[in-house]
């Protein structure tokens, strides 16, 4: 009877067994047909980052931002000036807001463009004129967690008060929900409503007309091809038709609502002082180069065994001091007055040969900013036509 019993658990073991490794592999087939590459929410970012190339935006807001990846990711694209993150939550966004700050290498290499990094808190249903004048707004996977009463404000704040030259929002289609295993009723738990392609074309329509804008639909995510249901994420872009008016707006509202959490300034070479820095490194760094080649030039001429007639080839004699080499010809641009050369103790420079270096050329524009800028910083002959660079310790060497 127990070997009878013990046989009967053992087969029920394995046909419990049997039947969850079934429905494993059932999920997982299903998985299988939902996972994509890369993940959908890199492709919304891909996606945005996409049209920021192409329509190289100066100021571009993110609503509902979140933990700030989007932004952070946008704050490598070198046309944006005005990166703005706005979000109902303080929380969420703190929690990695320090990634937006500048990091050391941003210090040591400034960048050509200005990039101010700002974080609001506050809701995409109340107006704040900080949000004004952006040229683009982004709205990614937020609209599905709004109460119907923000819902209603939406379109006429970002629309009609904001009116950035382009919208661009996105949000689950909830034709697609059938193909995820895991999905109930919405995708996430704070999910309001989830729309279908005809709903949110039609308020997306609805919108566009009201507040003069077109819009183009689009997704990411796509289905099987069997499966006539869509995208995952649907994607509605929006274009204003007319001019933005500018001032006027500023008369609609003037009251500020956000509270600003974030706010960073990027070292950039607009701003003088760091223009300064970067022009002082790069010349200092420009004349090392050149007096050393002048050094090792002059040394290997030195080092030259000069032949007499009748005897072995000889150095030329230890005790000849580099100080009595004057003026060093080496090529014809000495005409010019470019050329770099030897007197005393120290290699003159002239800037027109500085400048006429790329970066330097490119940092200063003209050898009068040029000078302006490494005035009092760099050490220059009498008349401030040359960098001088002490040779001291050259000539140690050579006379050892
Ligand atoms: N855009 C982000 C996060 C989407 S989750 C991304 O794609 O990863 C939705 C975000 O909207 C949440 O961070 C939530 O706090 C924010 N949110 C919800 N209601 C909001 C409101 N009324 N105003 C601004 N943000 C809101």
């Amino acid at each position: 009877m127990a070997a009878a019993a013990e046989i009967a658990r053992t087969l029920l073991q394995a046909g419990l067994e049997a039947l969850a490794m079934d429905a494993k592999m059932q999920k997982d087939e299903l998985t299988r047909t939902i996972k994509f590459m890369p993940p959908l929410y890199k492709q919304r970012y891909l996606f945005v980052k996409q049209l920021v190339s192409k329509h190289k935006p100066k100021k571009v807001a993110d609503l509902g931002c979140a933990e700030c990846r989007l932004l952070w990711m946008l704050k490598f694209c070198s046309c944006i000036e005005v990166l703005v993150g706005l979000d109902i939550s303080e929380d969420v966004m703190k929690e990695k807001m320090h990634t937006l700050s500048p990091l050391p290498g941003d210090y040591l290499q400034p960048s050509e463009r200005r990039l101010t990094v700002i974080l609001y808190q506050g809701s995409v249903a109340h107006k704040d004129p900080c949000m004004l004048g952006f040229d683009m707004i982004t709205c990614i996977e937020v609209i599905e967690h709004l109460e119907a009463e923000e819902l209603d404000k939406f379109p006429e704040v970002v629309f009609g008060f904001m009116s950035p030259a382009m919208v661009v929002i996105t949000t689950p289609n909830s034709e697609f929900n059938c193909l995820l295993p895991t999905v109930t009723l919405f995708r996430h738990p704070d999910h309001k409503f989830e729309w279908n392609r005809a709903q949110f074309k039609n308020w997306a329509q609805d919108v566009a007309a009201r507040y003069d804008y077109t819009v183009e639909f689009t997704g990411l995510g796509a289905p099987p091809p069997e499966k006539d249901v869509g995208t995952c994420t649907q994607i509605g872009v929006f274009v204003r038709k007319y001019q933005n008016d500018g001032p006027a707006h500023f008369e609609k509202c003037n009251e500020h609502v956000y509270k600003t959490l974030f706010k960073a300034e990027y070292p950039s070479l607009k701003d003088e002082k760091y223009l300064r820095t970067a022009v002082v490194n790069e010349v200092i760094w420009t004349a090392q180069i050149i007096a050393r080649r002048l050094w090792d030039h002059v040394k290997t001429e030195y080092k030259k065994p000069c032949y007499d007639s009748e005897t072995e080839p000889k150095f030329q004699p230890s005790h000849h001091s580099l100080k009595y080499f004057k003026h060093l010809p080496l090529t014809e641009a000495n005409n010019k007055g470019l050329q770099p050369f030897i007197n005393g103790n120290s290699v003159y420079i002239p800037l027109a040969n500085i400048f006429s270096f790329p970066k330097v050329n490119k940092l200063c524009g003209t050898v009068e900013t040029l000078s302006d800028l490494i005035t009092g910083k760099v050490t220059l002959s009498h008349d401030g036509s040359a960098v001088l660079i002490d040779a001291e310790y050259e000539n140690e060497e050579m006379e050892n």
